[in-house]
């Protein structure tokens, strides 16, 4: 960090590692030549200017126009990293280490030097970082290390129309930071308060705003935070900067008029039944009948893009020499890194490109030479009931603003075409204008954990831009309170501060602290990891469906639930020594599995700073579950008649998914990670547990006797015979 700080090492030239190679040379030169041609450039001292001018600024340019590759490097160039660093946030981890890695070379440096980029469970970044891009929430979190963010001279949070949850706290604490008013702070000449730390100058007292305020031991953090030094700026893609500049006291509006070419809207006669059928379809027809030039066309997800690279491989195969070569390029977020670059690759003469992306190529990813958009008219998005609690990822129309964002990455080198695969009627009738900011549709106990650490009390009172539903907010603390992670008055609690120090979600941090009290730390945080990989561990090619589905259930082997079964893979694979072969044999995604130990290598660092000893005993399995239970008692269902199962809290009606290793056990009490709603509400990653831990673990949320007559049914059963306890468990329902 110093070294950043302590300047001139940096002049105001761009630091280029010598090339010895000339070829090199020119390859460079060439990429400075195209910086020039960006629609951003002309607009180079105008910006730096309104920059040094102002605190805050809000930028606003068309996708592609330089904003997220240019600007810090401008800003690098006028001596800004002499300062301090330049952070540039992104709401995708894809985006981020993309960019770092397109700036790095047009720096001509080696990325993780001075171009870096930080997402959550992977650093690459050094000392000599000067340009460091990064997920939103990792800046988030990099304000519980360092509240006055005093290591970064200028701040760009970029994509600011994406409004993710990070991105809107953000702006709260960002906007916090700059404005002493919403922070304590000293105030000459008051009256003094109780409380104030022995040493402080006493002719200085303590002024409380409403907005916010701080936690009395977190004054020594407090003083510094007047970075009126901090520039801040705010890029979006859309039109509707207002909102930013009112937000933000008035900062004025830098607009950076893109280059835009017609695109002509066709829509579909009649709603299409099934989208991915018709989105191949019109790839093959564009391919087959339109000039060339490269398609690109947007999916809601990796397994659908999956699908659709696999048939249009196969239906391309039949084609013959007659049409040209058609070059399927996926990108997804977990995507390996080597393949995410293909899609910048240039088109080979006489080929065509066509890529298939989730919404990351909205806006946060250009790829030049795009002629066709296909858009089918869905993402995949959060929806989040407060009144139940419940969380679901679910397939759903886009946004008025969302299509003719997409619509536009035809039109940016030439005329383009968009192919809606919906009708007009829709677009103009159904489709909602915006998409609602996520912070109205998600569980906010994570943000709500990450803003107590920070010392803000009052969350109500929060200067958020667009404020949660109050349901939300109090849903969110009731967790955390459950959790033991506030106290009766919203007071973070020593293990809240714990929980506070894990990236990762409160019940799966609740869950790695209390595997201290059960003696199994080293097992929990390698499931915490497996869990934190998400569903890509197993891999089950469509022609191998039986070996697969056999391999897979050799770890469900004991039917000890779907945790314990990560974890056997997990510790398998160790004893391997982390073979590739087994994981081939397995049916094992070995990428997925080297994330998982890269995450698990962090969490066991992150277990060391909060003082808890790695402690194992494979065999206890109930001690493991217990932890989880700690984690996750929210979770819990009960079995019903025919297979489905209740939620214990907010009754509703879920089943176990096919995925599961319990799918065919269905035990009487579990819980579950997760849940997904694709035809049905299915809970993924699911443990059979006892009801009365529910009681022992979590009193204060469970009573008795919402799990006895549970208890009950169980003294009966075994005062009979053995065979009722899988189908004899309707009685008490
Ligand atoms: P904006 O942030 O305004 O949308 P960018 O700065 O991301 O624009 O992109 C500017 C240009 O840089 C784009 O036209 C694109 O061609 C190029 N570019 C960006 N990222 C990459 C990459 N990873 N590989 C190749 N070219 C890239
Ligand atoms: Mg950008």
């Amino acid at each position: 960090k110093a070294s950043v700080m302590d300047g001139d090492k940096y002049g105001d030239e761009v630091p280029m590692e010598s090339l010895d190679n000339s070829k090199e040379k020119s390859a460079l030169q060439k990429l400075q030549d195209e910086r020039k041609t960006l629609p951003v450039y002309p607009y180079r001292e105008e910006l730096l200017q309104a920059i040094h001018d102002h605190q805050v600024l809000i930028i606003v340019g068309e996708t592609g126009s330089g904003k997220t590759t240019q600007i810090p490097q401008y800003l690098h160039e006028a001596g800004y990293t002499k300062r301090g660093r330049v952070g540039c946030t992104q709401p995708r981890r894809v985006a981020a280490l993309s960019v770092a890695a397109r700036v790095s070379q047009e720096m001509g440096v080696k990325l993780g030097h001075e171009v870096g980029y930080s997402i959550r469970f992977e650093d690459c970044t050094s000392e000599k970082t000067v340009l460091k891009y990064m997920t939103d929430g990792m800046l988030l979190r990099e304000f519980l290390g360092e509240p006055d963010l005093a290591t970064y001279s200028v701040v760009m949070v970029d994509e600011a129309h994406e409004r993710t949850l990070s991105t809107d706290i953000l702006f709260g604490l960002l906007k916090a930071s700059r404005n002493t008013s919403n922070f304590i702070f000293l105030h000459k000449k008051s009256k003094p308060l109780p409380g104030i730390p022995l040493g402080w100058p006493t002719n200085y007292t303590l002024h409380f705003s409403t907005v916010a305020y701080m936690h009395w031991s977190e004054l020594k953090f407090d003083i510094t935070r007047f970075r009126t030094d901090l520039k801040l700026l705010i890029s979006s893609a859309t039109l509707d900067a207002e909102k930013f500049s009112d937000y933000f006291d008035s900062a004025p509006i830098v607009e950076i008029p893109g280059r835009r070419f017609p695109v002509e809207i066709n829509y579909t006669k009649a709603p299409e039944a099934n989208y991915l059928d018709a989105a191949i379809v019109s790839v093959l027809q564009i391919h087959v009948t339109e000039p060339p030039g490269d398609i690109l066309v947007f999916f809601t997800g990796q397994e659908e893009i999956e699908t659709a690279e696999a048939i249009l491989k196969h239906r391309t195969r039949g084609l013959g020499t007659k049409i040209a070569e058609l070059i399927i390029c996926p990108i997804y977020a977990n995507l390996p890194t080597e393949l995410q670059a293909k899609i910048f690759e240039p088109t080979p003469e006489g080929a065509r490109k066509v890529v298939l992306a989730t919404n990351i190529a909205e806006t946060s990813l250009t790829i030049d030479g795009i002629k066709y958009v296909i858009d089918p008219g869905f993402c995949k998005m959060k929806s989040y009931n407060p009144r139940t609690g419940m969380e679901s990822l679910l397939i759903t129309p886009i946004s008025k603003a969302s299509a003719l964002q997409r619509a536009g990455r035809s039109g940016r080198t030439g005329p383009g075409k968009c192919f809606r695969l919906y009708t007009a009627y829709n677009y103009f009738n159904n489709l909602e204008d915006n998409t609602l900011p996520e912070i109205q549709r998600t569980n906010l106990a994570n943000v709500a954990l990450c803003l107590k650490r920070l010392g803000i009390l009052d969350l109500q009172n929060f200067d958020f831009m667009d404020p949660p539903p109050a349901e939300a907010l109090l849903r969110a603390l009731e967790l955390l309170f459950a959790l033991g992670a506030l106290n009766k008055v919203g007071e973070l609690t020593k293990v809240g501060t714990r929980m506070a120090e894990f990236p990762l979600d409160p019940m799966l941090s609740k869950m790695i602290i209390a595997s201290d009290k059960y003696k199994c730390s080293e097992e929990v945080i390698s499931i915490a990891a497996m869990l934190s990989v998400g569903n890509s561990i197993f891999y089950c090619p469509k022609d191998k469906q039986v070996h697969a589905d056999n391999a897979r259930m050799n770890f469900h082997f004991g039917n000890d639930g779907d945790h314990i079964a990560l974890l056997k893979v997990y510790s398998s694979w160790k004893e391997t020594n982390f073979s590739t072969q087994w994981c081939y044999e397995n049916y094992i995604q070995v990428r997925s599995m080297k994330r998982a130990r890269d995450i698990r290598d962090q969490l066991e660092r992150l277990l060391e700073r909060v003082e808890i000893e790695l402690t194992s005993d494979p065999n206890d399995l109930d001690a493991i579950k217990k932890a989880i239970t700690s984690g996750f008692f929210h979770h819990s269902a009960r079995l019903q008649k025919y297979g489905s199962y209740r939620t214990v809290k907010n009754p509703q009606t879920v089943h176990i998914h096919p995925s599961s290793g319990l799918a065919q056990v269905l035990p009487r009490w579990v819980i579950y990670y997760e849940l997904v709603l694709t035809t049905k509400e299915y809970m993924r990653q699911v443990t059979e547990i006892k009801p009365d831990w529910l009681v022992e673990i979590a009193p204060h949320y469970y009573q008795l006797k919402e799990v006895e007559d549970r208890m009950l049914s169980l003294s009966l059963s075994l005062s009979h015979t053995h065979t009722h306890t899988n189908n004899n468990n309707n009685n008490q329902l």
